[in-house]
């Protein structure tokens, strides 16, 4: 009986031992059914970064047809840089007509050549 009893610990033991293997297992599916979507596909909102360079974003793109619109207007070459207060006119930002947007990160634009897309110096704020 007492060798018996020793086999039952014994049992015992490798199936809890199994038990913690297999949720061991189950843990690291989880983590990984959670994680790897964002690792292979991060979420751009989801980053901490990710709304301001949006935002950001969305100014060069208001900028840059500005730009494209006072080019339009005023037939100016495509070499030309025009300035703050020649695209003030054409854009239009949160229903205020003519204010010059600025950068959630402190990032300063720079309109520009025509021929060239506004920049902002904050690293990651580009237009594609
Ligand atoms: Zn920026």
């Amino acid at each position: 009986m007492v060798a018996d009893a020793s086999k039952e610990e014994t049992i015992r033991s490798v199936a809890k031992g199994i038990i913690y293997a297999v949720l061991g297992v189950v843990g690291l599916m989880i983590l990984l059914a959670v994680a790897l979507p964002n690792y292979i596909n991060p979420p751009i909102t989801g980053s901490p970064r990710g709304v301001p360079r949006i935002a950001c974003i969305n100014n060069l793109r208001q900028i840059d047809a500005a730009k494209e619109e006072w080019a339009i207007q005023t037939h100016a070459p495509s070499n030309a840089v025009p300035t703050w207060e020649d695209i003030r006119p054409y854009l239009q930002l949160g229903g205020t007509n003519g204010v010059i947007p600025k950068c959630a990160e402190g990032g300063l634009y720079t309109i520009g050549a025509l021929t060239d897309a506004p920049t902002c110096s904050t690293k990651g704020h580009a237009l594609q």
